[in-house]
Parts: structure tokens; sequence; C-alpha cells
């Protein structure tokens, strides 16, 4: 058993922290960032930050071999990891004998160049659903080739209300479109939140304020994560706790651990 937590200043009981959104590579390297995405340095980070589980997120397109490299992991230490692999239908065989470590399926519209209410994509939705595991979209609505309008909010509410069967995590929250997240997620029972990265580029602003605020009503579908190697971990998980310090303890916690446990049967 993993005993990391963090005592939060001023409170009795300590939060666990699970981070939903990490990535680690087999090679350590992270496209041609200068980012370190080594398991070794996602533990470290982890330690230092009183993260007790996390999600890995490989890319499968980018590498097939780092999906496997992370369910390898996940199997070894299945109460400090899962993996929610962003994978082609072709290869979804390769998950058969990891099925007690995959939490779910990953699509990338920007980085897989797919129109997100493609064939191929309702294909994956297809797997997830028969799997009976959530998706995890990347919302971050940012694209050198992808047209925005394509990656607009709304395409993800009306995913949602076409397959009620499936749940939806929208990794980034649609950033910088934090509003229309939030109603997403209000408006469909099958919508969470992923608050991975965009606190990078949203510390103090009024947006950030006024997201956190709302927060407060949206506590049972906003799920704490951070984009490893993308984010110092540590900074990034203390700015969240700085921005949620004023909702109640009991919300803290389904933001920090109860909603990813759910979400992702952990
Ligand atoms: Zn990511």
């Amino acid at each position: 058993m993993y005993q990391y937590t963090l005592q939060i200043i001023g409170e009795e009981e300590p939060v666990e922290i699970i981070d939903c959104h990490a990535h680690v590579t087999a090679s350590g390297q992270w496209f041609d960032t200068p980012y370190e995405a080594s398991i070794e340095n996602l533990e470290e980070a982890m330690a230092r930050s009183g993260i007790a589980r996390a999600v890995l997120i490989p890319l499968g397109h980018a590498s097939i071999e780092d999906v496997r490299f992370c369910l390898d992991l996940a199997k070894k230490q299945p109460e400090k990891f899962a993996v929610v692999p962003q994978i082609n239908v072709a290869e979804l065989s390769l998950l058969t004998e990891y099925k007690d470590v995959v939490a779910g399926l990953k699509v990338h519209p920007s980085l897989q160049q797919v129109d997100p209410a493609s064939p191929e994509v309702q294909e994956i939705l297809d797997a997830a659903s028969g799997m009976g595991k959530p998706v995890v979209f990347d919302t971050f609505m940012q694209s050198t080739t992808i047209p925005i309008r394509l990656l607009d909010p709304k395409v993800f509410d009306e995913l949602a209300k076409n397959r009620r069967d499936i749940t939806f995590v929208l990794a980034h929250s649609c950033w910088p479109h934090l509003l229309d997240a939030y109603i997403i997620a209000k408006a469909n029972k099958n919508v969470y939140l992923d608050l991975s990265y965009f606190g990078k580029a949203a510390d103090n602003t009024y947006l950030l304020h006024d997201f956190c605020h709302l927060l407060e009503k949206l506590d049972q579908k906003a799920i704490f994560g951070t984009d490893f190697p993308e984010v110092d971990v540590a900074a990034y998980t203390a700015l969240w706790q700085r921005y949620l310090h004023h909702l109640p303890e009991d919300k803290q916690k389904r933001i920090f651990s109860d909603n990813a446990r759910e979400v992702f049967r952990l």
C-alpha cells in the first residue's frame, strides 16, 4: 500500500491525491521538448507532491511501444498506476491481456488529426462502450491543422447526448472555454472535466478564479490531473490546492481523488 498523502494546513484529515492525467514514455523522451517523461521522474514527482496514484496516458499514434510499456508498468504496480491508452481500433487486441489495468480509452483529435464526430472515432467509442470504460477526449481548443470548429465544446456536448452509454472526460476542460465546459458537465450526467495543464496558462486570471468558484457546484464532476511532463507536478498540485482551498474538505476530496476513483474504477 502506498501511503503518500498530503496534509492540508489547518485540516485534520489528509486528502488523498490521484493524478488522472500523466504521460510517461519508454525512452523518457517527450516529443522534441526538453521535458523528461521517464517513469523515474514521474514517481519522484508523485512522491514529492503527495500523489498516491496516477492514470498513465500513452499516445499510441506516436509509439505503440509506449502503450505496452505503460500497460506493463501498471500490471506490476496496479495499486499505483492504471492506463488510458490512446490507441487505434486495429491495435485494440493488445489490451486483451491487460483488461484489469485499462481504465479507459483516450482520443486526441488534434494530435491524431481526426474529427471527433468521424466514423473512426465512433469505432473507438463503440470499443469503450463494449468494455464498459470511459473515454477521455483531449479538448484543448488549439490546433495548427484541425479547424477550431471541429474542436468546439458543442461537439462534445452533442457526442455526450448521442452516446449516453459512455462516460466522457474532457481533458483540459475545453481550455480556454472553461465556462462552456462547466455548462456541458452540468448539463450531461455522463460528462466529467479534467483539470490538467490549463491551470498553468490560466493562473492569475479572473477566468480561473471564476471557474474555481463555479466548481463549488461541480465538485462531483471535476477531476484533478497534471499532464506530466508538460507541467511541474509539485507546483501544479500546489496551484490547484490553492485555488480549491475555499471549498469544503469533502468537495476537495471529490476533486482530488473520489471522482477519479469512481470514473476510472481505481
Ligand atoms: Zn496530456
